[in-house]
């Protein structure tokens, strides 16, 4: 219940109304339904002795009026005829009814599904870097997949068990109304007992859930690690590692699961052996306890049996939905835990609120900066320099000196623990760097490419048609993009996930495209040419030498000769 009203605090008003249509439905469909079962009942009882149904039917007066003046000539053939009548109509409005019902909770269910898909993902990507690198991505993709838990799994039950608790109130309500007292003992001892039962078990519910949980989440990662890296598993031949470390985990899960259903299914199977043992000895008790005559009996029983026959299956569908959301517990706490911290950084001012602006017409200034990761070693260490607007700047240093360290702090995307950086003389701040990030074009070692049209890549993040295609062509052109020819579509040909239809240095003019798309006041090449052979680096040094006045570069590399031409070098070295 309590994890429900915190689902429910992340509905958007669209869905909170939705929510509220539905439930009503559902208390609706139950009154059908307890209603058809009562036509069930009387058409059962008129067709085994239509006389004294007839008999009662006539000789029952509606307020003063008597039935055979108002109907002359009502037979006990028209009275069958006309509650077969009333039967099918009963019975197709409520499955009519049912099916819409069913048919909205999917909806209702599905819905819930992507709004907090989106939501988590939009959380993802809006986390700072530094959360990032802490995080294995497969697991984040894992966590947006899990909103079928949610979904599906809890809210469906949660709505079903709903529906169910209605019916079975007013299933019983009417069953008070005719024979309190069995009814009453009847309801009595199997409310105990589910609860009783439902307890005893959560604790190996909970057990199991979350050790799928788990297992799922291993698996997941497995999978995802061996396919990213498919040159490697393949050159190296470590499919079989990767393999059997799935197939372990696998086996381990398949036992989970197993314990998992069983936990389940348990509820279910306990009550129904309970259910018989209470008939059976109610039996036995009227036989020898109360010396009652079987015939007694018999008369006695069938009533039980008949409510039985209602309210069990009923009350065992609300066990069973409550041990469903059980189940889905461990993931669906997870994906609100994530939630709420979301919630927490949006209320402490993150995201688009109190957002400044940020000019870069004079210079990037570094004063005293200093980086560690871990807290302990530092990469980066009191460091000071100047990038004038429209100069360039060299980084050069060893590999592992910080290079990329200092580029993800002038993109903001770490801070560092010492000493500022200043763009005009304005402090880089948490306000101010989503408008700095729209000045800086970035092109990194290996640049990521979508799975998409070389257009798509381009105009990185934008909708189709939103593109600017003849800006487009003019970076194409300004990035040297010269296999433009060989492609079927021109800009329109889809170049592969992560552009493995491409070569290393087609890659990287794709970026810098990119990179010049958004027409940058600053562009960043990290190691850019360091993954080509000498030629292509050759000619890629020289596309970013045309750039040079032009804009404000600043080049990366570990090769001295890259930046031999850059108006300012900074050098880095490895500390430690
Ligand atoms: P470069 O780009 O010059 O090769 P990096 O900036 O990538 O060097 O890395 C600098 C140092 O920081 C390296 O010693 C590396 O081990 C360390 N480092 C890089 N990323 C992380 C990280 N996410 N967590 C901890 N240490 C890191
Ligand atoms: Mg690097």
């Amino acid at each position: 219940m309590k994890t429900f009203f915190q689902i429910y605090q992340h509905f958007s008003p669209e869905l909170k109304r939705r929510f509220w249509l539905l439930f009503f439905g559902m208390v609706f469909l139950a009154v059908v339904e307890t209603v058809t079962v009562g036509i069930i009942a009387f058409y059962a009882a008129a067709i085994s002795d239509p006389q004294a149904t007839y008999d009662a039917f006539m000789g029952y007066h509606f307020i003063l009026l008597d039935p055979s003046q108002l109907f002359p000539g009502f037979s006990i053939k028209l009275m069958i005829a006309l509650f077969s009548l009333l039967l099918i109509i009963a019975v197709v409005i409520k499955n009519i009814l049912s099916g819409v019902v069913t048919y909205h909770i999917a909806k209702f269910s599905a819905a819930t599904e992507s709004h907090f898909g989106s939501r988590l993902l939009d959380s993802f990507l809006n986390r700072d870097y530094q959360w990032h690198l802490n995080k294995n991505s497969a697991d984040l993709v894992q966590k947006v997949n899990w909103r079928h838990f949610l979904g599906r799994y809890f809210i469906t039950s949660c709505l079903k068990m709903t529906a169910e608790i209605a019916m079975l109130m007013v299933l019983l309500a009417g069953l008070l109304l005719v024979q309190p007292l069995v009814s009453l003992l009847f309801i009595a001892t199997q409310g105990v007992a589910g609860i009783v039962v439902y307890r005893f078990l959560r604790k190996g519910l909970d057990h199991s859930a979350r050790g799928c949980q788990e297992a799922e989440t291993i698996l997941n990662r497995t999978a995802t690690c061996a396919l990213h890296a498919i040159k490697d598993v393949q050159i190296s031949g470590a499919r079989k590692y990767f393999v059997d470390g799935f197939q372990e985990w696998g086996t381990r899960f398949s036992t989970l699961f197993g314990k998992q259903q069983f936990w389940q299914e348990s509820p279910l199977l306990a009550l129904e052996s309970l259910g018989f043992v209470m008939i059976a000895g109610a039996i036995l008790f009227m036989l020898f306890g109360l010396e009652y005559s079987p015939l007694e009996t018999t008369g006695t029983t069938a009533l039980l049996a008949v409510t039985a026959w209602r309210t069990l299956p009923a009350f065992n569908r609300v066990v069973s939905s409550m041990a469903g959301m059980r189940t889905a517990m461990p993931y669906v706490s997870s994906l609100l835990e994530e939630m709420s911290e979301m919630s927490d950084l949006r209320s402490s001012g993150e995201g688009t609120v109190g957002e400044k602006t940020i000019s870069f017409v004079s210079a990037i200034k570094f004063v005293n900066v200093s980086f560690s990761y871990d807290g302990h070693r530092s990469v980066l260490q009191a460091l000071n320099f100047e990038i004038p607007c429209g100069k360039s700047l060299g980084i050069v240093g060893p590999s592992g000196s910080g290079k990329s360290t200092l580029i993800d702090l002038l993109t903001g995307l770490l801070w560092p623990q010492g000493g500022e950086i200043r763009i005009d003389d304005k402090l880089l701040s948490e306000e101010n760097v989503h408008s700095w990030r729209k000045s800086i074009g970035y092109v990194p070692q290996f640049p990521y490419i979508l799975d998409g049209t070389l257009a798509e890549n381009i105009a990185f993040g934008q909708a189709a048609q939103d593109i600017d295609r003849e800006r487009v062509v003019e970076v194409c052109r300004m990035a040297a993009i010269d296999f433009l020819d060989q492609l079927s579509d021109g800009i329109d040909s889809i170049i592969g996930e992560r552009g493995i239809k491409l070569s290393g240095g087609q890659r990287q003019r794709v970026a810098i495209a990119r990179a010049l798309y958004r027409c940058p006041k600053l562009i960043i090449f990290d190691e850019a040419t360091s993954a080509l052979d000498e030629d292509k680096d050759f000619e890629i040094r020289q596309l970013i030498l045309q750039l040079k006045g032009k804009q404000t570069l600043v080049i990366v590399s570990h090769r001295p000769s890259t930046i031999a031409e850059c108006d300012n070098i900074v050098k880095i070295d490895r500390l430690l």
